[in-house]
């Protein structure tokens, strides 16, 4: 395993379970954003039948955790993504070929007082996600645009 994912796990006071280290492993091994369903078929392979709601279940904890994001696809299809970088950062995601890139830059961060002021009250959070076109998929559909 490429991480210290019982750690990680206790770190967030989640508990280790090998269904959890199951699809971390998974995610981090893809190293691109995986649908629900995706993630039941690799579970299957080690723990027999796996309903999806429990699929989901695992999902959603290991996200509420921090330690795996969402991912909402313009297709709406969502999907799970892990990244082991803690700070506060942003996804530049590829829309073809699910490649992901960490965004250094918080665009909102430098609004929150403007926010702040708008709304008479106080951010706390937010949530940014960027859809795109990796340089590698962009120079194939600039050069055949039908593809996609
Ligand atoms: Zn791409
Ligand atoms: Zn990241
Ligand atoms: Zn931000």
């Amino acid at each position: 395993m490429p991480h210290d994912y019982p750690t990680m796990l206790k770190e967030l006071r989640l508990k280790v379970t090998p269904k959890r280290l199951a699809i971390l492993d998974f995610l981090a091994r893809t190293g691109t954003y995986v649908s629900p369903e995706e993630v039941r078929h690799n579970l299957q392979e080690h723990f027999g039948s796996i309903g999806l709601p429990t699929v989901y279940r695992n999902l959603d904890e290991l996200a509420s955790g921090g330690i795996v994001s969402k991912i909402i696809h313009p297709n709406r299809q969502l999907y799970y993504y892990f990244c082991p970088n803690p700070n506060h950062h942003h996804h530049f995601i590829c829309i073809s070929c699910r490649k992901v890139r960490d965004l250094q830059i918080c665009a909102v961060k430098g609004l929150e007082d403007e926010i702040n002021s708008q709304v008479r009250g106080r951010v706390i959070s937010h949530i940014l996600q960027v859809n795109g076109l990796c340089g590698t998929c962009n120079e194939r559909e600039m050069s055949a645009p039908d593809v996609l």
